[in-house]
C-alpha cells in the first residue's frame, strides 16, 4: 500500500496558498511530519500536511517522486502551529511554503535524520545535566495593589489582555509572576515572551534567567531572535519544539516558533513597529500572537470537553481545573498602538491599568521650547543648553534624542509656518529630492517643489527637522566649559545604528552610560528605548516637528510614544531625584507648541492623546476603522513601476468586492530608488477587513497574470503589504 503526502517546500513567494506538492511514501506519515523531498536537482525539507491513500484525480505513479527521508527523531509539527502558518500565509498575502520553512530554523535544512539524532541526543544530555530545579518557592517582589489587581483580572481574562501601564509601573513584574503561575500549574506549559529588540534590552533576559532558572533549571529559558548563529537558533528552536524550553523569549520571529505547550504569550512594547515584518512576509507578530492565542486556547477548550465527555483517557493536566483552560496573552505598553487601544475600547480586549511608577518616582515635567522665539538659525535652544549644563555640573545624566529615522521629508517655511500640506487631503506632501516634487503619497497629487513659500514668498523653505546632523559635535563645543562634579570635562557620546554596528559596541556604550562616564547621549530611537538608566534626569527631543508633521498618518502616534517612552528613562530612580533635589524633566523643541499632543504630553495623558488621534482617524476613515493594504512593485524604471500597479488596478474591476474598495493611483516611494531600482506602491483601502481580504485572495492571480503585460516589462517584483505600517 502506498500513500500520497502533500507535503509543503519553501516555494517562491506568490505560487499560493495551497501550494503543496504531492509525493509517494510507503509509510502513512503524520501531518506535520518533516521530510526531505527531492525538488528539482536538490533534496529540500518539507513539512508534511496531509496524507491521503489515494493519489490526486490525474496524477501517476510514474509522475510522482518519493519521499527521501523522514526526520522521526522529532516530534511532527501540531494543528495548531499548521492551522497559525496557514493563517498567516493566507492573511498577508504569501505562499504556504515561504511561511512555513522560513518559521523553521535554517540550519534544520541541511541536517539530515542521522545529524538530527545526534544533536536531538546531545541537547538531552545537556538539559539533563542543567536541570536542577530547587526550591519552588515564589521569587521576586511582593505586588504592589495596582500589580496585584493586575495579575488576578489578567489570570481570569477571556479575551486578549491590555497591559496599560506607565514606563516604570512594574509590567514586567506582572509578566514574571503570571509565567510563574502558568509553568507551576502545568507541567507541559509553555510561555512565549516577545520584546521588540532583545539586544537593546539584555536587563530583560537576565531578569528572566534570574527568577526562573532556580526554578526549572539552566535550559529552561531560551532566546529566538535573529542576532543568533545558525546552530544557537537551531538549539533554541528545537528547545521549544521538543517541550525542554519552558520560556521562549524573542524577537518578532519568535511567533511562530513551534511551542506545543503555549498557554501564555507577552507581547512586551506591543505599540512598537519593529514587531511587523518589512519583508518576505510582512506579518504583524502581535496580531498573529492575538490569533494563535485564540487557536491554542480553542483547541485547549476542546480537549477539556473532549476530557469530561469520557472520550479521552487521560485525566486532566495537573493543576487544571474543570473551568475551561486558556492560552492568554497580553499586550503591554504604556503608550499602546491605536488598534490596541480601540480594541480595548470596543470591549474586544481587557484593559489594565497600572497609573502608578514603583518606588513613586513622579513622571518628569514637560519642558515646552517654542522655537519661534530662539535665535535664528539655533539647533539647541539655548535655555535647553543652560539646563543641560546645570545637571552636568550636579553629576546627572541627559539624553537627546533624534527621532529623525524614518520620517518623510515634510517642506516648511520657518517664516510664516507654511507646510507642504495636500490640497485634497489630510495629509502632508512629501519631499522628493530627485525630481524635486512634492507628492501626496495617499492621492497622488504631484507639484513641483516652490521656488519660495507659496504664503509669504520667503525663499529659505526647507524640509523640516533639518540641520541636526552634527548635532553629536554641536552638543560638545557648546559644553566645551561645563564641568562635572569631578572637576572633569562633561562628555558627550552618541549611540544609534552606525555607532553600534560592531559587535559589542552596543554593549559597550549602555556600559559607559551606566558607569557614569558619559554625561549627555545623544541618539535615535534606539536610545528611547527600555534602557533602564537611573542618573537620567533631563530628556530632550529636538526635533519634534518632523514627527508632527510627516506624511505618515501614524507620525503623530509614534512621536507620542516615543517621547513618552524617552521621558520614561528620566527620573526612574524617584531615591537619586529626591536627593538632587531636582525634578526629572521632558525637553520638546517644537514650532507649533500649540499642537494638542503636546497638551496631552503635559499631563501624561494617553486616554486624551488617543481619543482626539482616534476621532481623527474615524473621520478619515483611516486604520483602525477602515483597513489599509499596500501593493509594491519594484521596477528597473519608475514607469514600469507606476504601469504595471496602474495596470493591476485596472485588471481588479469586476473582482468580488470591488465595490468595497477603493485603489488610488501608484505613487513613489519616499525613498524611489534604492540601488538602481525604482519603487512604486498603490494604496489599497476597504472599510471591513473581511472584504480587504477576500478582494486580495482573488487579486492575488491577477497580479501574476499581470506581470506579463507589455506596459510591465522591466518589473522586477511585486509584494503585498497587509495592514502596512507606513504608507
Ligand atoms: P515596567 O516594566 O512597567 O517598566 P518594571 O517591572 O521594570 O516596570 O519595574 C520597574 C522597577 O521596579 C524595576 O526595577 C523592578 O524591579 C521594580 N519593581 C517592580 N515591581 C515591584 C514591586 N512590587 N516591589 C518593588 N519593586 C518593584
Ligand atoms: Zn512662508
Ligand atoms: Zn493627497
Amino acid at each position: 500500500m502506498a500513500f500520497w503526502p502533500s507535503v509543503v517546500v519553501a516555494t517562491p513567494a506568490h505560487s499560493g496558498v495551497g501550494a503543496t506538492l504531492t509525493y509517494r511514501s510507503e509509510l502513512l506519515l503524520a501531518s506535520g511530519t518533516l521530510v526531505r523531498v527531492p525538488l528539482g536537482a536538490r533534496e529540500v525539507l518539507g513539512v508534511v500536511w496531509d496524507c491521503p491513500t489515494e493519489p490526486p484525480q490525474g496524477l501517476t505513479e510514474a509522475q510522482t517522486k518519493t519521499v527521501a527521508g523522514v526526520l522521526d527523531g522529532l516530534p511532527p509539527l501540531n494543528a495548531r502551529w499548521r492551522q497559525l502558518v496557514r493563517f498567516a500565509a493566507q492573511y498577508y498575502q504569501r505562499g504556504l511554503g515561504e511561511v512555513a520553512l522560513a518559521a523553521l530554523p535554517p540550519q534544520l535544512r541541511d541536517l539530515d535524520a542521522v545529524q538530527l539524532a545526534r544533536r536531538l541526543k546531545k541537547q538531552q544530555k545537556q538539559q539533563a545535566a542543567k536541570a536542577a530545579p530547587v526550591d519552588t518557592t515564589a521569587l521576586g517582589h511582593d505586588l504592589s495593589d495596582e500589580q496585584h489587581e493586575a495579575l488576578r483580572a489578567l489570570e481570569a481574562a477571556q479575551t486578549p489582555v491590555l497591559l496599560y501601564g506607565a514606563t516604570g509601573s512594574g509590567k514586567t513584574e506582572v509578566y514574571l509572576q503570571a509565567t510563574q503561575h502558568v509553568l507551576q500549574a502545568h507541567t507541559e506549559a509553555q510561555v512565549l515572551v516577545m520584546v521588540p529588540e532583545i539586544n537593546l534590552t539584555p536587563q530583560l533576559e537576565a531578569r528572566f534567567r534570574e527568577r526562573f532558572e532556580p526554578l526549572f533549571g539552566a535550559g529552561a529559558l531560551v532566546c529566538l531572535h535573529s542576532g543568533m548563529t545558525p546552530a544557537q537558533r537551531l538549539a533554541g528552536w528545537l528547545a521549544a519544539h521538543t517541550g525542554q524550553a519552558r520560556i521562549v523569549l524573542g524577537t518578532r520571529m519568535a511567533v511562530l516558533a513551534s511551542l506545543p505547550g503555549l498557554r501564555l504569550i507577552v507581547v512586551d512594547e506591543e505599540h512598537d513597529p519593529s514587531y511587523k515584518s518589512q519583508e518576505g512576509a510582512r506579518y504583524s507578530a502581535r496580531d498573529l500572537a492575538v490569533y494563535r492565542a485564540k487557536v491554542e486556547t480553542e483547541a485547549l477548550v476542546a480537549q477539556a470537553a473532549l476530557l469530561r465527555a469520557g472520550a479521552l483517557p487521560d485525566p486532566l493536566p495537573d493543576g487544571e481545573g474543570v473551568g475551561a483552560p486558556r492560552c492568554r496573552v497580553v499586550l503591554g505598553s504604556a503608550t499602546p498602538s491605536l488598534e490596541t487601544w480601540h480594541a480595548a475600547d470596543q470591549g474586544r480586549y481587557l484593559r489594565l491599568s497600572m497609573p502608578a511608577r514603583i518606588g513613586g518616582g513622579a513622571l518628569p515635567r514637560l519642558r515646552l521650547v517654542d522655537m519661534n522665539h530662539q535665535p535664528k538659525g539655533a539647533v539647541l535652544a539655548p535655555p535647553l543648553v543652560a539646563a543641560m549644563a546645570e545637571r552636568i555640573a550636579r553629576g546627572e545624566q541627559c539624553m537627546v534624542l533624534l527621532n529623525r529615522r524614518g520620517y518623510a521629508p515634510v517642506l516648511a517655511c520657518h517664516d510664516c509656518g507654511w507646510k507642504s500640506a495636500c490640497p485634497h487631503c489630510s495629509a502632508f506632501r512629501v519631499f522628493h529630492k530627485l525630481d524635486r516634487t512634492l507628492r501626496c503619497h495617499h492621492c497622488g497629487f504631484t507639484e513641483r517643489v516652490p521656488r519660495a513659500c507659496p504664503e509669504c514668498g520667503n525663499l529659505d523653505i526647507a524640509p523640516v527637522g533639518r540641520g541636526t546632523e552634527q548635532l553629536e559635535e554641536h552638543l560638545a563645543s557648546l559644553l566645551v566649559d561645563v564641568k562635572r562634579p569631578d572637576g572633569g570635562p562633561a562628555r558627550v557620546a552618541r549611540m544609534d545604528a552606525d555607532s553600534t554596528r560592531l559587535k559589542g559596541s552596543l554593549e559597550q556604550q549602555l556600559a559607559t552610560m551606566h558607569s557614569g562616564e558619559v554625561d549627555v547621549l545623544v541618539g535615535t530611537q534606539m536610545i528611547a528605548k527600555g534602557h533602564d538608566f537611573r542618573r537620567i534626569t533631563l530628556v530632550a527631543g529636538i526635533n519634534a516637528d518632523s514627527g508632527l508633521f510627516a506624511s505618515d498618518y501614524r507620525a503623530p502616534e509614534r512621536l507620542f510614544a516615543l517621547l513618552m517612552q524617552a521621558g520614561g528613562r528620566a527620573g526612574r530612580d524617584a531615591a537619586f531625584v529626591t536627593e538632587q533635589g531636582s525634578a526629572s524633566e521632558l525637553w520638546v523643541q517644537t514650532w507649533t507648541p500649540t499642537h494638542p499632543l503636546f497638551a496631552a504630553l503635559r499631563q501624561h495623558d494617553f486616554p486624551a492623546f488617543a481619543a482626539q488621534q482616534l476621532a481623527e482617524r474615524e473621520g478619515a476613515g483611516m486604520p483602525p476603522y477602515g483597513h489599509q493594504a499596500l501593493l509594491r512593485a519594484d521596477a528597473r524604471t519608475q514607469q514600469a513601476a507606476q504601469a504595471y500597479l496602474n495596470a493591476a488596478a485596472q485588471a481588479a474591476d469586476g473582482l468580488p468586492h470591488r465595490d468595497e474598495i477603493t485603489l488610488y493611483p501608484a505613487v513613489p516611494l519616499t525613498i524611489q530608488r534604492v540601488a538602481n531600482v525604482e519603487r512604486a506602491q498603490l494604496l489599497v483601502e476597504a472599510v471591513s477587513r473581511g472584504a480587504l481580504q477576500r478582494f486580495l485572495n482573488a487579486w492575488q492571480p491577477v497580479l501574476l497574470a499581470c506581470r506579463s503585460l507589455p506596459e510591465a516589462r522591466g518589473l522586477v517584483r511585486f509584494a503585498v503589504d497587509v495592514d502596512p505600517l507606513v504608507i
